[in-house]
């Protein structure tokens, strides 16, 4: 199973899980976007990435892109 934090929107106040990350995750990739987390294990799929696998709202996904609101999809939160 994932390991899950706790995170809160400084924007709106709503209280979210996130995956946790760790160097050793290379399967975690998120919207930049909508941040939503897409968990992708397939090395054929991973070289897809960025030209047809892409998240459901069309966004690309990245390895870097920033934990969201899944609200009001602000980049301004706290994690404890
Ligand atoms: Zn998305
Ligand atoms: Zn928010």
């Amino acid at each position: 199973m994932s390991e899950m934090y706790e995170a809160a929107c400084k924007v709106c106040g709503q209280t979210f899980k996130l995956f946790k990350l760790s160097s050793d995750r290379s399967d975690l990739f998120r919207c930049t976007i909508c941040g939503e987390e897409h968990q992708i294990f397939s090395p054929t799929l991973k070289e897809m990435i960025g030209s047809s696998v892409k998240c459901n709202c069309g966004g690309n996904l990245s390895a870097d892109a920033p934990p969201r609101c899944p609200l009001c999809l602000s980049t301004d939160i706290t994690t404890e």
